[in-house]
């Protein structure tokens, strides 16, 4: 149990970071930022920062040498990183959590082999692995790298025949991985915190909904039956004890329009679905994430509210952000990112409703003052 004033390094210095580094210094925390960008979200509000690449090993020797347990906001970091930094200090969540989410082949992999369902899927090494993919999975189809994909970068979708050897061309020659389209009625994701102690907590489902392939809105809890939430959290529970997890994550996931669940996605880190948590918990997905670093212990990760967070990203959603402040009951959180560049994002802000009171869809819209 890490006592006041230790050091937490933190690997990645965006909003993730940042909003960690502020749930750690309420908790008596230092935290150090690594980050090969100067100045960024996060080393603004952290005592100390590195700023080097990933692959920079002399500076990542330094970094654990400085701090007492290592986190991660960006889980992109070379294995070779990643080992080193192991060797050095207690690296949480571990290198095989982080090499399980950064491979889309060994997500789904381990997914299916702890009985957690994913859309139907194949490997693709070559031209002729997508024609039999495409054999056994068929249309709509999407096409994706196996590493390095977020925000829908790295992914192109297959509706006709003639589709396939434009996205081979484009994403090739990185490894590749086909999915078979899934007909979604909704995005969901679920934030569990597992402790040194194996003690697990999640929070409650929400909804995702995305605009442009970014994260746009999350309501809590998600609008859906108790069983299928209660199957959501059992899922999202038991990748997390199968991970031997010590750190927070999230599991997104697909919802049919006949109610089953499909994982989509681990993320071994505070997620963009979960900033809802900063105003609706006693205790945020930030706090949670350094308390199980740390090893303290784990509050319930309960919800004295209802919430609905909305992003803000890029020029057009910052031009709002005066009358956001201006506007009673929104909760304005800014990244202080200088340059708000299209797609980048900039800040949320979320609005508490009493629990139970969730509007409904045009309720919703005029809550957060969505034109
Ligand atoms: P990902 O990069 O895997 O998180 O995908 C980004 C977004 O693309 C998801 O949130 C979905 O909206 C969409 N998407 C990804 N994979 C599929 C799929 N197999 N079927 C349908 N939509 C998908």
């Amino acid at each position: 149990m890490l006592s006041p004033g230790a050091v937490i390094g933190i690997v990645g210095g965006g909003q993730l970071g940042r909003m960690s580094a502020m749930a750690a210094a309420r908790l008596g925390y230092l935290v150090h930022i690594y980050d090969p960008e100067p100045n960024g979200p996060a080393a603004q509000v952290s005592a100390y920062s590195t700023v080097a690449d990933y692959t920079n090993h002399a500076a990542l020797r330094q970094f654990a040498e400085a701090v007492d347990v290592v986190t991660f906001e960006f889980e992109n970091v070379p294995a070779e990183g990643l080992d080193l930094l192991a060797s050095l200090k207690p690296v949480r969540p571990g290198p095989d959590v982080l090499r399980i989410s950064q491979d889309r082949v060994l997500e789904k992999t381990f997914l299916n082999r702890i009985g957690v369902p994913t859309a139907p899927w194949a490997p693709v090494e070559d031209a002729a692995g997508l024609a039999a993919a495409l054999g056994q999975l068929g249309l709509p189809s999407v096409l994706k790298t196996t590493r390095l994909g977020y925000d829908g970068k790295g992914q192109a979708m297959l509706r006709t025949s003639a589709d396939a050897e434009p996205a081979f061309a484009r994403l090739a020659p990185k490894p590749l991985i086909l999915e078979g389209f899934v007909d979604f009625a909704c995005e969901i994701s679920v934030i569990v915190a597992r402790g040194v102690d194996g003690t697990l907590v999640s929070f409650d489902p929400v909804e995702n909904r995305h605009k442009n392939h970014i994260l746009d809105l999350t309501l809590a809890p998600a609008p859906l039956p108790l069983e299928t939430l209660a199957e959501a959290t059992r899922l999202a529970r038991l990748v997390a004890e199968n991970l031997q997890l010590i750190g927070l994550l999230a599991l997104e996931m697909f919802v049919t329009s006949d109610g089953r669940l499909l994982a989509n996605e681990i993320a071994p880190r505070p997620h963009n679905s979960g900033h809802w948590t900063l105003d609706a918990c006693p205790a945020s997905q930030f706090e949670l994430h350094i308390r199980s670093i740390a090893g303290l212990p784990l509050p319930p990760a309960t919800r004295h509210s209802d919430a609905a967070m909305k992003n803000l990203v890029g020029p057009e959603d910052m031009a709002t952000w005066n009358a956001i402040l201006a506007t009673p009951g929104l909760i304005p959180h800014h990244y202080g990112k200088s340059e708000a560049r299209p797609g980048r994002k900039m800040g949320h802000y979320n609005r508490l409703f009493p629990k139970g009171g969730l509007p409904g869809e045009f309720g919703i819209s005029e809550a957060l003052m969505l034109g």
